[in-house]
């Protein structure tokens, strides 16, 4: 069977390895019918990352079940599902605390598409092995385009707890988005309008980034350089940056009480401000993405048009076309499909212009 795999920085290829069976009683085998590129994929794929090659790449998807084993009786096979990026088990001490992300039953960050936590695939490939798939899938919609929902495995789910939580809570919090990576922040800022926040600003050194956000409802930022700070009372500033700057802007950007939601990864260790930070007092919050526990909701918010990622998307392209554009993405994030992109094909379709 086909498989995206990354040989090297910049160096990807189809390969052709065995294809995976069931081989537990509660494995599902998928075949990927959406997939897109999480913004950590580019930083992967363009430069040496902790994540050794080789590797299959990919772990935001809509799939479609094509075999169960015995003990998947929720599901059945052509359902159209969303495969989480984290391998979790659904019962061990974390998992059952909804942080599927941590779960102790597989290696430290087991996911698809990366080589920390072991080999489970990748989900550009042709077919995957679920396991525990009657925990880890979350059902579609009928009505919710695959094209829409890829991102809710990761980037789009994890955007929308990085401001649910505080929302939820304070429903007249002002939020900061610190953007600088393709998808999260935007999806991020959508996630903050979307759930009724009262004012959402959004920082990015990239004015078309910015003009998205606007576009989307925020008060846009651009900036030539992150600042040390940006005046303002925000109750919730989430980084989604990718900068050591944007980071520390995030930081001293929150309000005394308020929250700071690192989304960002980082692979280095950073310096952080401390004593501004004690003498503000803030609640840092950071961690991988839980995604699976909260896809419904996301699927919901889909669906009933709350939650609309269009623009934040390049595509629909062809899985055929993978190896080219993830090497030389477009300025949003690219979704792959089987299916034939239609004539009025989707905006910010741009092939030649990387991150
Ligand atoms: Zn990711
Ligand atoms: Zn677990």
């Amino acid at each position: 069977m086909r498989s995206l795999v990354l040989v090297g920085p910049r160096r990807l290829e189809w390969q052709d390895p065995p294809a995976p069976r069931l081989s537990a009683p509660t494995d599902a085998l998928l075949r990927p019918i959406a997939s897109a590129a999480c913004d950590l994929d580019r930083r992967i794929v363009a430069s040496p990352s902790p994540f050794e090659p080789p590797f299959a790449l990919g772990h935001e998807a809509v799939g479609e079940i094509v075999d169960l084993a015995g003990d998947t009786a929720g599901l059945r096979v052509g359902q159209r599902v969303v495969i989480p990026w984290h391998i979790s088990c659904g019962t061990c001490e974390n998992c059952r605390r909804d942080l599927p992300g941590a779960c102790v039953s597989v290696p430290r960050l087991a996911s698809y598409g990366t080589s920390v936590g072991g080999h489970w695939g990748g989900l550009f490939d042709e077919l995957v092995r679920v396991p525990w798939a009657e925990h880890n899938l979350t059902p579609l919609p009928p009505a919710v385009d695959p094209f829409l929902a890829a991102s809710a495995a990761d980037n789009l789910t994890d955007a929308f707890q990085a401001v649910r939580p505080t929302l939820a809570a304070h429903p007249d919090a002002e939020v900061l988005v610190v953007g600088g990576t393709v998808s999260l922040g935007l999806l991020t800022t959508l996630s903050a309008v979307g759930l009724g926040a009262a004012k959402v600003t959004y920082l990015d050194t990239d004015g078309t980034r910015c003009a998205t956000a606007s576009a989307l409802g925020a008060t846009a930022v651009p900036v030539s350089a992150y600042p040390d700070r940006l005046e303002g009372r925000f109750d919730l500033v989430v980084d989604a940056s990718a900068a050591t700057e944007g980071f520390r802007c995030a930081l001293l950007s929150t309000r005394p009480g308020g929250t700071c939601v690192i989304r960002s990864v980082y692979f280095a260790e950073l310096r952080l401000p401390y004593f501004t930070l004690y003498a503000t007092g803030i609640n840092l919050v950071t961690g991988p993405p839980h995604a699976s526990p909260h896809v419904p909701e996301v699927l919901r918010l889909i669906d009933d048009g709350t939650l609309d990622p269009s623009p934040v998307l390049a595509g629909p392209f062809s899985y055929d076309d993978a190896v080219e554009i993830l090497r030389e993405p477009p300025p949003a994030k690219p979704v792959f499909t089987h299916g034939e992109p239609p004539d009025d094909a989707r905006p910010l379709i741009h092939r030649n212009s990387g991150q």
